[in-house]
């Protein structure tokens, strides 16, 4: 039998100079080397002690064990996903047509009207969380979900075309409280082809 895996810190899909002006290199190398660095840290460490508690027959506190591997597994897959969802200025950015902005149009009633609606969300998400595009498949509905904390009010195995998130953390530095400048900002670096993408794979 293979040893079981642990979780691993993605590599950025560009430099950590390359989402500038938007965000910052030190706003970016902070939040990737030490914010998402520590949810994958915390789900291992989590892992590891349920392995040990299991080999050795001890008793655990599942309740809290499970909420606290939530809220670790669920950072470190949203920030893989953020990561990717964004892309330099130039390459990211503007509007999407295609099988993305068909679906986009025909749920919104048009890009700005869903761009309006997902800032919204991005903007009002309670204390620490995130705003994310998601995709239901039963219905063929391109829906937006806003996530508390990591892991609170996500739509089961909905996929996420499009996260972005909203802790202080991911702005604090480049924006101070300024959220809705961050958002604004965040519209001119979504790598589309890699939203398009996503959902191409959920469409097939
Ligand atoms: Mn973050």
């Amino acid at each position: 039998m293979e040893p079981t895996k642990l979780y691993s810190l993605p590599k950025l899909p560009y430099g950590y100079k390359d989402l500038e002006p938007q965000i910052s290199e030190e706003q970016l190398r902070i939040h990737h080397e030490k914010h998402h660095q520590a949810y994958v840290t915390g789900a291992n460490t989590i892992l590891e002690k349920l392995d040990k508690a299991r080999k050795e027959g001890a008793e655990l506190d599942v309740k809290a064990t499970l909420k606290e591997l939530s809220f670790n597994i669920g950072g470190h897959l949203l920030h893989s996903l953020f990561w990717a969802n964004m892309a330099p200025a130039g390459k990211g950015g503007g509007t999407q047509g295609g099988v993305l902005g068909d679906a986009i149009t025909k749920e919104f009633g048009s890009f700005e009207r869903f761009k309006k609606e997902f800032t919204q969300a991005a903007v009002s998400v309670e204390g620490s969380g995130w705003a994310a595009l998601t995709f239901c498949k039963q219905t063929g509905r391109p829906i937006i979900m806003q996530i508390e904390k990591h892991n609170v009010n996500v739509y089961p195995t909905y996929a996420i075309l499009l996260d972005l998130d909203l802790w202080e953390h991911a702005y604090y530095i480049d924006y101070k409280n300024l959220r809705p400048k961050f958002v604004e900002a965040f519209w001119n670096i979504v790598n589309w082809a890699e939203v398009t993408k996503r959902l191409e794979s959920v469409l097939k």
